[in-house]
């Protein structure tokens, strides 16, 4: 426990988007566990960061303020963290607005082809299942939906037959770019991260985008490799850059599946949140 005392998890899921605990339980839970502090990075939303930071005081943890931004480079979709950005920012806030109108307008044309195939699904449906997650409806919540009425087995046919890039209803969302994401972290104060490198099976693409004014890359993920995190982190020493360890942890879904990693399951020491919070304070001036 002595180890574990002093590590933080920076990846983590809430109700505010697609994850399965609240705000409150993922703190309660970080705390139980005896981290140092969490991170909370929902898809385009910090709509679950004021609860958090209310129950990191009364759990007595340390809370790392952030989010997860959806983006394009390449026809290939790449996510962006951002610690610590200030939230009562107008502009950013107007800015995460955008995101979720394409957001929504992408889940209304999801819904509507659908409808076509014949699936009937209704809009007051997909807001029942997302719940708290108003704001951040996914696939995920379409693909519940589909297993719920029958019309698939489970989530990996779901996207596969039909939410998947290959899917009958697959509709491509409008995305920013990664370097836009990087700019509107920054200019509200905060410190943007290139997420999961790993997972995009593009290297040349991520050693591009880290040298596209991102503030760090996350060399740790459930997803990498050992040999991926090795060579992340050269990388990051190559450009100089931070580097950043989180589970991604959503919550187990009905099948038991454990999406990405279980809470805490990699972490990185607090040194990592004392330099980002100092970065931040840089551009607070
Ligand atoms: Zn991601
Ligand atoms: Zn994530």
């Amino acid at each position: 426990m002595a180890i574990i005392q002093t590590t933080i998890d920076m990846h983590v899921h809430t109700t505010a988007s697609d994850g399965l605990f609240s705000p409150t339980e993922i703190v309660a839970m970080a705390a139980q566990l005896g981290l140092a502090a969490v991170a909370i990075t929902d898809h385009d939303t910090t709509a679950g960061v004021k609860e958090a930071l209310i129950a990191a005081e009364q759990f007595h943890i340390k809370l790392l303020p952030g989010i997860e931004i959806s983006t394009v480079a390449d026809g290939q979709e790449i996510h962006v963290l951002g610690y610590f950005t200030n939230n009562d920012d107008e502009l950013w806030q107007q800015r995460l607005i955008q995101l979720g109108a394409t957001r929504e307008s992408r889940n209304e044309m999801l819904l509507a082809k659908l409808n076509e195939l014949g699936i009937v699904i209704t809009w007051q449906e997909v807001i029942e299942i997302a719940g708290d997650a108003h704001g951040s409806i996914g696939r995920p919540h379409f693909a519940q939906i589909l297993i719920n009425k029958g019309y698939v087995n489970n989530k990996q046919e779901a996207f596969d037959q039909y939410l998947g890039e290959h899917g009958k209803a697959y509709v491509q969302p409008l995305r920013i770019h990664p370097s836009d994401a990087y700019q509107w972290i920054k200019e509200a104060g905060g410190v943007a991260i290139l997420a999961h490198p790993g997972i995009y099976h593009n290297d040349a693409l991520v050693e591009q985008l880290l040298q596209a004014g991102v503030d760090g890359v996350e060399v740790n993920h459930s997803d990498h490799t050992p040999d991926q995190i090795e060579y992340y982190q050269s990388l990051a020493k190559r450009y100089n850059l931070l580097m950043t360890a989180g589970s991604d942890f959503h919550g187990i879904d009905e099948q038991g599946t454990q999406i990405h990693g279980q809470l805490g399951s990699v972490s990185t020491s607090m040194e990592v949140y004392d330099q980002i919070y100092l970065l931040h304070r840089s551009r607070m001036q």
